[in-house]
C-alpha cells in the first residue's frame, strides 16, 4: 500500500551497525529490531563486541589528544545540527514511531524537544567561560593573579534508555560535544535505529569522526565500555538495578546516573478537582507510562476522593489505545509484550491483595489497558516500585502531612505534583518533599530541557539538563600566574 511504501522509503538507507574508526561498521552478528506493536521486522543492526569497543574508544584518545576541535566550531556544528533535525523532522518522527512505543504524534514532540536540546547546547558555548580568581582580596594571593576556566573530562561514555530514543540521546551527546569531549554512544538494544541515524546527522553537521562513536551492544560491551580506563565519565539513564551493575563494574570512575521515579501527586482539599483529574490522566498514560516523570501514586483528599476519582475513571476511559501511526490514538503497546505481562502480573498481585479496577486491567499483546486503581495495600508492587506502565492508583489521605508522608515513603525521588489553591500550602508542602522538582497545580510529568533535571535518593545522581549536564562533564581547571 502508499502507506507501508511510505514507511519503508523512511527506513530506507539507515545505519545498519556501529560507527566507529570515523567509520560505519559491518559485522555478522546482528539484532533484530522489530516494532513492538505487531512484532515486524524494521531492521537488522549488526551489534559489536569487546574489540570494536577497544577499538572505538583507541581512536577517540588519539584524537582528543592530537586535534584541535575550537569551541567556534563546536557551536557552529550544534546549530547546523539543529538545522538538519528541523529538515530530518519527519523521518526520525517516523523511526522513532516504528521502534519503540511511541505514538506518531508522541514521537513528533520528542524530535521538537530534542532540536531544543540541540539548540540548547550550542548556546551552552558560554558555560565554558571560567572566571577570574580573588587573589587581590585573600592573604595567600599577593603578587599573583588566575582565572579558572572550564576543560573537558575527557572521553564520556553514554547508556541510553527505550524510551525517549532521541532526546535522551542527545541529552548527553551535545552537552559532552560542546564541552570539548569525544563520546562513545550505547544506545539501547531495543531502539538502536534513532541512536544511529542521530550519530548519522551530527556527523553531517560537522562533528569530527575522531569524536565521536556508536557501538551496538553485543557479548560483553556494555562491560569493555564501562571498565575502559580511557572512558573518563559514564552518563547513564536508565533503571537502577543496571546503574548499580555498572557502578560495580566502572570503580571509581565519575558516574552520572538519570534513574527511576515512583512520582506522586498530591491533590489537597481546596484544589480544583476536574484540572487535578485531566492532568493526571495526561501524566499516567503517555507514552503507555514508561516515562521516568509518569504519575504513578495520586494521594486525594476524602473530601475530593470519590469526585477525583470518578473523573480519572473517566477520563482513562476515554483514552482510545491503538495503532501508534493513527493520529486518533492516545495510548500505544509497551515496549514489548513481556513488559505488558508484567504490567499485568503486577495488577493481579494488587488485586489479589484487595485492590478495586476501575478502568483498564486488561492485557492484549503488547498492549496494556490504562488502568485506574483504588484500595490498593501499599506494599504492593504498583505502589511500592517502579510501575513503568499505564498504572496509576489512587489514595485518600486526611491529614496533607499523612500524603506528605507517603509521597516520600518510596526508594526514589524524581518529581512530584500538588494540587491547591493556597500559596502557602503548596510552598509548605513543597519545602518537604524530596524530590527533584515539585510542580504546583500540575503532576510531576512536567520538564523543560534546561532546567537542572535528576531526582533524590535512588532516582539518581548528578544532573542532566543541557547546562547542567556541562559542568558535570567539565572539570573547573585554574590558571595561576606569579607576578614576582
Ligand atoms: P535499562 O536499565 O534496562 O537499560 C538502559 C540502558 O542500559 C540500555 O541501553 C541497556 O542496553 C543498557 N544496559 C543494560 N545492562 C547494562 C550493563 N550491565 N552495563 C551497561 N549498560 C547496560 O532501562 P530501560 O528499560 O531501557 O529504561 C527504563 C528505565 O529508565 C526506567 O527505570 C526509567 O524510569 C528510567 N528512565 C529514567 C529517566 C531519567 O531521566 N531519570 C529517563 C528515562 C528513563
Amino acid at each position: 500500500t502508499e502507506e507501508s511504501a511510505y514507511r519503508r522509503a523512511q527506513f530506507a538507507n539507515l545505519p545498519g551497525g556501529a560507527f566507529f574508526e570515523g567509520q560505519w561498521q559491518t559485522a555478522e552478528l546482528t539484532l533484530e529490531v522489530r516494532d513492538p506493536e505487531d512484532g515486524v521486522l524494521l531492521g537488522r543492526v549488526c551489534t559489536s563486541t569487546s574489540q570494536d569497543v577497544e577499538r572505538a574508544i583507541g581512536h577517540i584518545d588519539r584524537h582528543l589528544q592530537a586535534d584541535e576541535w575550537p569551541l567556534r566550531a563546536r557551536r557552529q556544528a550544534l546549530e547546523k545540527a539543529v538545522l538538519l533535525l528541523g529538515e530530518q523532522a519527519e523521518r526520525f518522527a517516523n523511526i522513532i514511531a516504528a521502534e519503540s512505543s511511541k505514538t506518531i504524534t508522541e514521537a513528533e514532540r520528542e524530535v521538537r524537544r530534542c532540536i531544543e536540546t540541540l539548540r540548547l547546547s550550542a548556546a551552552a558555548s558560554e558555560e565554558l567561560a571560567g572566571e577570574t580568581l580573588g587573589f587581590e582580596d585573600s592573604m595567600a594571593g599577593a603578587g599573583k593573579i588566575g582565572w579558572y576556566s572550564r576543560q573537558p573530562v575527557g572521553i564520556v561514555a553514554a547508556i541510553t534508555p527505550f524510551n525517549d530514543p532521541l532526546n535522551l540521546v542527545a541529552h548527553k551527546l551535545g552537552p559532552a560535544l560542546i564541552g570539548g569531549n569525544g563520546v562513545v554512544l550505547k544506545p539501547s538494544t531495543r531502539t538502536p535505529l534513532t541512536g544511529l541515524a542521530f550519530v548519522r546527522l551530527l556527523l553531517e553537521a560537522g562533528v569530527p569522526s575522531g569524536r565521536i562513536a556508536a557501538i551496538v551492544s553485543g557479548p560483553g560491551v556494555s562491560e569493555a565500555v564501562v571498565t575502559d580506563p580511557r572512558v573518563d565519565l559514564i552518563s547513564f539513564t536508565g533503571g537502577p538495578a543496571t546503574a548499580e551493575r555498572i557502578a560495580a563494574a566502572a570503580g571509581a570512575k565519575k558516574i552520572l546516573s538519570e534513574l527511576g521515579g515512583n512520582n506522586a501527586t498530591i491533590v489537597c482539599s481546596d484544589a480544583d478537582a476536574k484540572a487535578a483529574a485531566k492532568a493526571i490522566v495526561a501524566g499516567a498514560f503517555g507514552v503507555a507510562g514508561q516515562n521516568c516523570l509518569s504519575v504513578q501514586r495520586v494521594y486525594v483528599h476524602t473530601s475530593l476522593f470519590d469526585e477525583v476519582l470518578d473523573l480519572v475513571t473517566a477520563g482513562t476511559k476515554a483514552l482510545r489505545i491503538g495503532p501508534k501511526l493513527d493520529r486518533g490514538t492516545d495510548v500505544g503497546p509497551l515496549i514489548s509484550e513481556a513488559e505488558a505481562r508484567r504490567v499485568e502480573e503486577w495488577v493481579e498481585e494488587a488485586k489479589a491483595a484487595g485492590a478495586t479496577v476501575h478502568a483498564g486491567g486488561k492485557r492484549h499483546n503488547a498492549y496494556y489497558e490504562p488502568t485506574v486503581l483504588a484500595d490498593v495495600p501499599s506494599d504492593a508492587k504498583v505502589i511500592a516500585e517502579e510501575v513503568f506502565g499505564p498504572v496509576v492508583s489512587i489514595l485518600p489521605f486526611i491529614e496533607v502531612r499523612d500524603a506528605v508522608f507517603a509521597a516520600n515513603n518510596t526508594e526514589y525521588g524524581l518529581q512530584a505534583g500538588i494540587f491547591t489553591q493556597s500559596i502557602d500550602l503548596a510552598l509548605t508542602v513543597a519545602e518537604k518533599l524530596h524530590v527533584g522538582a515539585v510542580v504546583i497545580n500540575e503532576t510531576s510529568d512536567v520538564r523543560i530541557d534546561s532546567m537542572p533535571f535528576g531526582g533524590f535518593k535512588k532516582s539518581g545522581v548528578g544532573r542532566e539538563g543541557v547546562r547542567h549536564a556541562v559542568r558535570e562533564m567539565t572539570e573547573p581547571k585554574n590558571t595561576i600566574i606569579n607576578l614576582g
